[in-house]
């Protein structure tokens, strides 16, 4: 049974989709204004390894992802930059899409913009106005958040306490200092949108209720998107949609942990970020999903190098066992008489992940997996193809379908000739010391080929090797 830790209800429940074994489910994706960082990442990354764990669990997915393509961010990097805001939104979302793909996020069933949606926008503002959630001062149209009952419902907070709380602004437009944009007057300089309240552009709230109302419809099952999202964007995206719906938006929200570095959220505004780009120079997606995947999504996770590195180890193990068994599926007969079982391994995957999506139990059961599958190879000099594929079965459904953290069938990195036949010489006469017993030699060849990230692997067959994979 699959449950899923509710922002809104506060516990644990039991995932039900409103049409069986079909899950419509929202992201609220970047805004384009520029290279994503790891922190955005690692909510696009879970969001994907949700997403994979449900089409796993044979859910047939809708998934949505939106872009913000207009939003006081993009004006301001266009000004700065002398260029349009449809310019640089288009740059960033080209980025924006060769980043998603080299981190091996699947493509979303759709991704809408919010410019390409703005009868939707001023179409839901205006039932919003009619239904007296919404006033318009001089152009500038304003969600009143006192009409709406369940003002707070997600973020637990209430109106009182938020509005005792609350900066007092200087906006003599609007009613409530707790009041939102739906609707900005255009300012010089801005792009702009004819509406019925006169030329403009929407507010950042609205764009999400009518981009997941066109493509999902008025109540859908996941809603998920940052810690940071909760509050004001999410509970004012809820109060938005069920005040113009009369039902519930979304049945179950979730919501990622941030991406910290010592302990602050990674983010553009506080300047201690890594772009995706950047980290992909070092760390391969493999590694970098692997990195996510440790963790719960829930939780608060430290960026450092020396836990990506780790990481980068532990990949390197799940690698070499796909390679061994790729090596040995060469020559192996058909069936022997030795079993292996992935049975319990493929439960215990599956309890963890129907756990809330606790993929830091699903990567501690792969880990557990990879030893028992070597002792079995080692202890067996000949395997034969059956448990050979089941094994490579085991890892593809496991840690390539779901984690997205391996291909089982990609070929080794290197396809040069003459670098397999050096290695390959380095590799014999490595052998010949062993056979000498000039280990220190022997020992020599097999560290410094590690250095170069040529892992040799010892086996009763002989010695194969591979070549630690490393985006450039
Ligand atoms: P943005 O482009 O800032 O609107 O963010 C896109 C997505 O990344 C949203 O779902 C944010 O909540 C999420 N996000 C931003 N910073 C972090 C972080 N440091 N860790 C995890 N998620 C983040
Ligand atoms: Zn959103």
């Amino acid at each position: 049974m699959l449950t899923i830790y509710n922002t809104l209800t506060k516990t644990k429940q039991e995932f039900k989709p409103i049409t069986p074994n079909e899950v419509k489910m929202y992201i609220c994706g970047p805004t384009v204004y520029d290279y994503f960082h790891l922190g955005n990442a690692r909510s696009f990354i879970m969001s994907d390894i949700i997403r994979r764990y449900l089409e796993y669990k044979k859910y047939n997915v809708k998934f949505v992802m939106n872009l913000t393509d207009v939003d006081d961010k993009i004006i301001k990097k266009a000004n700065e930059e002398g260029k349009t805001s449809t310019d640089v939104a288009e740059f960033y979302s080209k980025a924006f899409f060769e980043d998603i793909e080299k981190l091996k996020v699947k493509r979303a069933t759709v991704n809408p913009k919010a410019t390409a949606h703005m009868q939707e926008i001023i179409d839901l503002i205006k039932q919003l106005e009619e239904k007296g959630f919404a006033y318009n001062n001089n152009g500038d149209v304003f969600y009143n958040v006192k009409k709406f009952d369940g003002y707070g419902k997600l973020s637990g907070k209430n109106i009182e306490d938020l509005e005792s709380g609350a900066r007092v602004e200087i906006n003599e437009s609007k009613r409530n200092p707790l009041d939102f944009s739906l609707w900005k007057k255009a300012k010089p300089n801005e792009p702009y949108w004819e509406s019925p309240w006169g030329k403009g552009r929407p507010g950042w709230h609205i764009e999400c209720s009518a981009m997941s109302c066109k493509h999902l419809g008025e109540s859908f099952d996941i809603h998920a998107g940052g810690n940071d999202l909760i509050f004001p964007h999410h509970e004012n995206e809820i109060a938005q949609s069920e005040a113009a719906t009369g039902k519930t938006f979304s049945n179950y929200w979730i919501h990622f942990g941030f991406l910290n570095i010592d302990n602050e959220k990674m983010s553009k505004s506080l300047g201690n970020f890594f772009t995706t780009r950047e980290v992909l120079k070092k760390y391969s997606a493999g590694v970098i999903r692997l990195f996510f995947s440790q963790t719960h999504y829930a939780g608060p996770l430290n960026y450092n190098d020396s836990l990506l590195e780790a990481s980068k180890k532990g990949l390197e193990k799940i690698e070499n066992l796909v390679h061994r068994i790729n090596e040995l599926l060469k020559t192996a007969i058909d069936k022997t008489a030795v079993d292996f079982s992935s049975t319990t391994y493929k439960e215990a995957f599956e309890n963890a992940m129907d756990d809330d999506f606790n993929t830091s139990k699903a990567t501690a059961v792969i880990f557990d997996y990879i030893k028992e599958a070597n002792r079995f190879l080692d202890g067996n000099s000949s395997v034969g193809k059956v448990e050979l594929n089941s094994i490579k079965e085991f890892l593809q459904a496991t840690a390539q379908n779901v984690l997205g953290i391996i291909d089982v069938d990609a070929t080794p990195q290197s396809d040069n000739g003459l670098e397999q036949s050096l290695i390959q010489l380095l590799i014999n006469l490595r052998t010949d010391a062993k056979k000498e017993k000039n280990f220190q030699l022997s020992d020599k060849i097999r560290n410094q080929l590690n250095d170069l990230g040529v892992i040799l692997q010892d086996s009763k067959e002989g010695t194969t090797y591979k070549i630690t994979s490393v985006n450039s």
